[in-house]
């Protein structure tokens, strides 16, 4: 009967994702993990393929009273938590202008958020041709449209050029414009922007003949290095010109390893508590009327994590050693590419790596006939190295190596 409206969205029968790993979990039930390389999970699994679970985080969990997670909590965030996230993301660096928190569902509730206050229905929200695929469904669910501009050129540097030519298109048809940049270790690819790629984004937006609302997703920062040096970044952002307004995009799912309770927050840095203050009631209106507030007992692990010094420390301690278990995987599996002579799309960091090919379709099947699971994207094939061990990263990187010479 069709009772459903698409609303310009394109709905598939069944989510890509869930259903290559749905044939990878099958593919293990019939054959024995071991002969079966799952690199299809968006997730952080040990050397075992069991999810990593931080014992320090468990421990805050543990400590929660009922009501902690039987009462709402208020639509922008409990007070700890807005506190705790400003010492998550930001780390040792002081943020510069006026600070506005918002809760939200995950790292992806802060990207619905920003669309859908920072854009018109209609509009081109503007982001690199690599990226997480859901950023285009989030704006055609809003009745938005996604729009790229090349992330890499030839040489496999950050192609501020195309940036800056897609920038000034929209800006004549637009006011103001949504660009959305994945960074410290992008979904897939694992680029980091560098410093110098930062002076360039920040001359960019600030010559850009419209208004620019510039959404940092930096849901694997976590990941992405040494604490210090992966917000080497921060203090640029002081550099930022009138007609530009940053707002970060946070993931606790990553930070936490809690991809279930569900907590991430947007936040704005703003210039002026004007726009602070409108950031506030425009957050606090859409959160209302999407998921109206948010997993209170979340809120409080996190408050209780980054108020007590001695937690904190323990809480990343753990994560380092996971942290550094997956740079390795990286590197292993970047060196093992290399040596079979193939190249990555420019990585550093992160869950994911990215090889381009052509008829990436046909690649992934050829890989899954070995029971080879990664995720077939439109111009290459994404391996996640966060749900495999290093034995497993070289195995994926030798066996596509062969298939594309
Ligand atoms: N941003 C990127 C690039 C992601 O890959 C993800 C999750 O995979 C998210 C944001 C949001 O994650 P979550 O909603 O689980 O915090």
């Amino acid at each position: 009967m069709n009772f459903v409206k698409e609303n310009g969205r394109t709905i598939p029968v069944a989510d890509k994702v869930f259903a290559l790993s749905g044939r990878a979990q099958a593919a293990i039930a019939k054959k024995g993990k071991d002969a079966v390389i799952n690199a299809t999970v968006g997730a952080l699994l040990d050397d075992n393929g069991d999810l990593v679970v931080m014992s320090s985080v468990v421990d805050a969990i543990k400590t929660l009273s009922p009501t902690d997670y039987a009462a709402y909590a208020p639509i922008t965030g409990t007070p700890a938590f807005k506190e705790a996230v400003q010492k998550a993301l930001f780390g040792k660096y002081e943020p510069s202008g006026h600070i506005s928190v918002c809760v939200t569902p995950g790292g992806t509730g802060s990207i619905t958020s920003v669309v859908a206050n920072y854009s018109n229905v209609g509009d081109e929200v503007l982001t690199h041709d690599w990226c997480w695929a859901n950023y285009r469904n989030i704006c055609s669910q809003q009745g938005r449209k996604l729009r790229t501009f090349r992330f890499f050129d030839e040489d496999g540097a950050f192609d501020a050029a195309d940036l800056e030519k897609e920038l000034n298109a929209l800006a004549k048809v637009q006011d103001q414009v949504v660009l959305m940049i994945n960074t410290p270790a992008h979904n897939p690819t694992g680029y980091s922007l560098s410093l110098n790629d930062w002076g360039k984004l920040i001359a960019i937006v600030n010559d850009a003949p419209c208004k620019v609302v510039l959404f940092l997703d930096i849901a694997y920062i976590d990941y992405a290095g040494e604490e210090d040096e992966v917000r080497a970044f921060i203090p640029m952002l002081a550099g930022l010109g009138d007609n530009v307004l940053p707002i970060f995009g946070y993931s606790a799912s990553k930070t936490l390893t809690a991809y279930g309770m569900r907590c991430g927050a947007i936040v704005c840095m703003a210039k002026t508590e004007e726009d602070a203050e409108e950031f506030r009631r425009a957050s606090e209106y859409a959160a209302r009327s999407t998921w109206s507030n948010c997993n209170r007992s979340a809120m409080t692990v996190m408050g209780k994590i980054y108020s007590d010094p001695e937690l904190q420390a323990k809480v990343d301690e753990e994560r380092r050693v996971y942290r550094d278990m997956l740079l390795e995987r990286g590197r292993i599996f970047e060196q093992t590419l290399n040596e079979n002579g193939v190249k990555c799309v420019p990585f550093s960091a992160g869950f994911f790596v990215t090889i381009a090919c052509d008829d990436p379709a046909a690649v992934g099947q050829k890989l899954e006939e070995q029971d080879i699971f990664c995720l077939a994207l439109a111009k290459g094939i994404r391996v996640s190295i966060a749900s495999i061990s290093k034995e497993k990263c070289v195995k994926c990187a030798e066996a596509i190596a062969k298939l594309l010479k």
